[in-house]
């Protein structure tokens, strides 16, 4: 592994921020970390950049415990959400002021000119080269501040919701242009973001975390598709997430809601390490794109060995542009539904109404408590 986290834990006083984190990171991986505020994202990246030291555990680059070098030599580069550009600089001069007053100082003048040439060709700021950072729109800084951390050919890119101050057009567009410069590079990037789109759009694998520890470590796919606790299915993406009950396992699962209805699953809907056992409360994942609703009087009880249904009330319905999202509210829980875009007049006429919302069994996913 060419970054590897191994039992890392810190503390400040009382407050344990990392716990026994333990990872790895592959030579020109883009690894998101994911993960509400104040998590421990934050602090992970400073530990590997040597701003913060260690409770316990180690960090290791290319093989070496980075415990042994101060930061500047540890040839990790990093982008904060508020790009600290220098005000009196010009573009270039930014970009170029860590190849040719860094403590390393490996570059000559005419070499860190080609390179912060090369850098604004990538960034698309050429022409603007001469300008001060304050004439810049914040888009602009922000590539700056990129451009800058790349000069030097940091061993590991960490960029700390370098995104989160821009307006939604731009953070889309920048996201595809730091994930552009990431493959042609062939960069070692790891991102820290609280926005789980922009983490699994970017990611080679996302790192979920919360509350200082790692929940699951994934393909984005996976971790949308199989999250590994109640936490993850239901920070990543937009469902139904109900509280249910084992009732039986073997070659299915058989769970109740809180309902009382019963149903049985295959048994690899189940998303956890270790099988479920009769009794225990679990999750119940719907997602709101795997679900159908249609029209109903019935209670639950609509279920067959293909699929589940449950019953409802269309509380709201929204408008998202590509599709409308449907609200309702039955006896399982709150059940979320996506509808295509075309049907929005006729669910907004009947708001109120019974439905039911059916679900095909292998779309089912059940997850630890
Ligand atoms: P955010 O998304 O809000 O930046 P984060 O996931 O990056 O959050 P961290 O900044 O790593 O979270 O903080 C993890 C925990 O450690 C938090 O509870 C935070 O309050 C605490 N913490 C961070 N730095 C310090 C410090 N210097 N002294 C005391 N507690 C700290």
């Amino acid at each position: 592994m060419y970054l590897s986290f191994e039992q890392l834990t810190k503390r400040y006083g009382e407050v344990t921020a990392l716990q026994d984190v333990t990872f790895g990171v592959e030579r020109s991986e883009f690894v998101s970390l994911l993960g509400p505020s104040g998590c421990g994202k934050t602090t992970t990246l400073l530990l590997l950049a040597g701003f913060e030291q260690p409770t316990s555990g180690r960090i290791l680059l290319e093989g070496r415990d980075l415990s042994e070098l101060p930061p500047e030599k540890r040839g990790v580069g990093m982008v904060f959400q508020h790009y600290a550009l220098f005000p009196h600089m010009t573009v270039a001069e930014n970009i170029a002021f860590g190849l040719v007053h860094g403590v390393t100082k490996r570059f000559s003048r005419s070499e860190a000119m080609s390179r912060v040439d090369r850098l604004l060709d990538m960034i698309d700021l050429a022409p603007l080269r001469k300008r001060k950072p304050a004439e810049l729109s914040a888009g602009q800084q922000q590539r700056v501040a990129i451009a800058r951390s790349l000069a030097p050919e940091p061993r590991v890119l960490c960029l700390d919701e370098p995104l989160s101050a821009l307006d939604a057009l731009l953070r889309e567009r920048l996201r595809l242009e730091i994930r552009r410069l990431q493959r042609e590079l062939g960069l070692t990037v790891l991102y820290v973001t609280h926005d789980q789109e922009e983490a699994l759009a970017i990611s080679d694998r996302v790192v979920v975390m919360n509350q200082g520890k790692i929940l699951q470590i994934g393909t984005p796919w996976e971790v949308y598709d199989r999250p590994a606790t109640r936490f993850v299915a239901g920070f990543i993406g937009k469902g139904s997430l109900l509280d249910g009950e084992v009732v039986a396992t073997g070659g299915q699962i058989v769970f109740k809601v809180t309902s009382g209805a019963k149903m049985a699953v295959p048994a690899d809907c189940w998303c956890g390490a270790s099988p479920p056992r009769a009794g225990h409360r679990l999750g119940v994942l719907l997602r709101s794109e795997r679900v159908r609703v249609t029209l109903s009087n019935d209670e639950d009880g609509r279920s067959d060995s293909s699929r589940l249904g449950l019953s409802g009330r269309l509380e709201e319905v929204e408008f998202l542009g590509a599709q409308c999202r449907l609200q309702i509210s039955g006896p399982a829980g709150n059940l979320v539904a996506t509808a295509p875009a075309a049907e929005i007049g006729a669910w907004q006429a009947r708001l109120g109404s019974k439905v039911t919302v059916f679900c095909r069994v292998d779309d089912v996913r059940l997850v630890p408590w």
